[in-house]
């Protein structure tokens, strides 16, 4: 019989020797959920049949028929079907929470190869929504995704508009507005945005309704926008965790960001107290405001909800102080005052990540993480670096001996053409450097950035990874800096977790460990390379708890 005093002990004792094989039967506790006849990921890349699961965590691996003797009357079995399962995918660096507050709202151009695709996603928002409401498509696309580089025209945007305001944004760097839009935004009464913003004009001098900035200006633009009512948010960021758990996501580092301020994870917080968060989210505070950083985290900080398993405040950062953001010159001053909310944060033993994109400036970031190690230790404290898609082995070798772990994304899966032109063809053969950092033990996690701008697909990042072709179909990197599939799976699911407070239960599938893992509808090491993008998860788990399922797992059901 069912004995929870045995279960325990087998469990720890499971956990202790972490063996995959069953226990004799005697002892075997009944596990929740069985599911056989898959091939599992294993941490040493090879594969096992089946896996028992009790109580959130994994219990058991092995043959089927080794698992058997874990099913008791009152557990639950999947079949399998002999797809691949791998560990649940944690995005290291998604802006997860402010993209799903008005993911539901926004039209996407995600995936989109033609003009006729891309108008007719508009045309549909537009029959949907009534006359007058925005139509926004928020980043997430390039030109280069277009066959031919052709993107509709601004003619065609406004007759696929129907009328409504449309807002159609290119990564941080452009916006188209219609006109509807430009007068229900009242554009002309922001004088010092507009005098930021670059008009672009047609060949006979009009407006074409594009427009150019820097990051920060394209965000404040965006802000302008009119945003879903609370209960909108509520609906729109939980579909938004069921698309990630759709991809097979059941962890994200989310790094908050530029203009979202600590009110707007009320929403968030509230789906996680109504128990109704389907991942694992563990979320870093960006600094509010210019000039008190410092003073504004100490206090935000008492404001934050306990921690559990699948809420976590994970420290500080991207944005840490505003004169180190998005700033390749910082002054002595700028340096000074980050190194003044470092020291405290070393003090305090958070977690840090800090948002760099340049190897020309990364120096002085290091000078700065330099100066706080004089005086205390983060050894310990998972501290990150994200983006520098350029890095050189120089800033690897410092960040290593700075103890420092790297969080890379996909950008130049979007942006190859972009780095080309600036950094060269060689330099795009190599970067971002992950062989490098692989090489050289750099703590390294992978993620999108998604989204404003960045596709939250894991699979197309994953693509990218293994095959180094960017959106156009290029190659970037070359044989020897592309990754195997096991590599590719391994950052973005170990190589996530390490910068994560509980990463000793999470990115890998073995006993003792949660059980979140992912059922894939095809198996990534045999699936034609250029087709990984298209996977998707059939069953997701998240602690044994399944939350997501599709095709021939849909009457698993939760
Ligand atoms: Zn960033």
């Amino acid at each position: 019989m069912f004995n929870r005093t045995v279960v325990v002990l087998v469990c720890g004792f499971l956990s202790l020797v972490g063996i995959k094989e069953s226990l004799p039967q005697a002892l075997s506790p009944h596990a929740d959920i069985v599911i056989t006849n898959a091939k599992i990921l294993q941490a040493d890349q090879s594969f096992v049949s089946a896996i028992a699961i009790y109580q959130q965590k994994i219990l058991a691996l092995g043959t089927n028929e080794q698992i058997a003797s874990y099913i008791g009357p009152s557990t639950q079995t999947i079949h399998a079907e002999g797809k691949l399962i791998i560990p649940g995918l944690i995005d290291s660096h998604m802006h997860a929470i402010r993209a799903g507050l008005t993911y539901q709202h926004e039209v996407n151009w995600l995936g989109v190869r033609t003009k006729e695709e891309a108008l007719y996603r508009i045309r549909e928002a537009a029959d949907k929504k009534p006359l007058g409401e925005w139509i926004v498509i928020a980043g997430g696309w390039v030109p280069e995704q277009f066959q031919d580089g052709a993107i509709p025209s601004p003619k065609e945007l406004v007759i696929a508009s129907k009328g409504h305001p449309l807002y159609l944004q290119k990564l941080y760097s452009s916006v188209f507005i219609s006109p509807e839009g430009i007068n229900k935004l009242g554009l002309t009464k922001h004088a010092e945005l507009l005098s930021r913003l670059d008009i672009v004009l047609d060949s006979n001098g009009h407006a074409t309704g594009w427009m150019s900035g820097n990051a920060r200006t394209i965000s404040d633009l965006f802000d302008l926008l009119p945003g879903p009512t609370p209960s909108e948010q509520n609906d729109s960021l939980k579909a938004f965790f069921k698309t990630l758990n759709h991809m097979g996501i059941t962890g994200l580092y989310d790094p908050g960001g530029y203009n979202f301020p600590i009110e707007s994870y009320k929403i968030f917080w509230n789906i996680h107290a109504k128990k109704e968060l389907t991942l694992r989210v563990a979320y870093s505070l960006s600094a509010p405001k210019r000039g008190t950083e410092l003073a504004d985290f100490k206090k935000l900080i008492t404001t934050l909800p306990t921690n559990d398993a699948l809420l976590q405040w994970n420290g500080i950062g991207e944005n840490i102080t505003w004169g180190m953001y998005n700033n390749d010159s910082p002054t002595a001053e700028d340096q000074k005052h980050l190194q003044d909310v470092l020291e405290w944060a070393a003090k305090e033993n958070l977690t840090v990540t800090l948002h760099w994109n340049n190897k020309e400036s990364i120096a002085k970031l290091f000078e700065v993480i330099e100066a706080v190690q004089a005086s205390y230790s983060i050894k310990d404290l998972r501290w990150s670096i994200a983006h520098i898609n350029n890095i050189d082995q120089t800033s690897l070798l410092r960040m290593k001996k700075n103890h420092i772990g790297w969080l890379a994304q996909d950008a130049l899966y979007f942006q190859a053409l972009q780095f080309e032109e600036k950094y060269g063809k060689i330099s795009l053969s190599y970067s971002p450097l992950l062989r490098e950092a692989i090489n050289l033990n750099v703590p390294l996690g992978f993620g999108t950035d998604a989204h404003r701008v960045m596709d939250f697909n894991p699979f197309v990042a994953l693509q990218w990874l293994i095959t180094g072709k960017s959106i156009d179909g290029k190659e970037g990197r070359t044989m020897e800096h592309l990754l195997t599939p096991y590599e590719a799976i391994d950052l973005y699911t170990k190589g996530s977790a390490y910068f994560l407070p509980d990463a000793d239960l999470r990115g890998e599938l073995s006993v003792g460990k949660y059980a979140d893992l992912a059922i894939l509808d095809k198996n990534l090491f045999t699936v034609p390379s250029n087709q990984i993008h298209t996977i998707r998860s059939e069953l997701t788990m998240v602690g044994g708890k399944v939350v997501f399922t599709a095709g021939p797992f849909t009457y698993n059901r939760p």
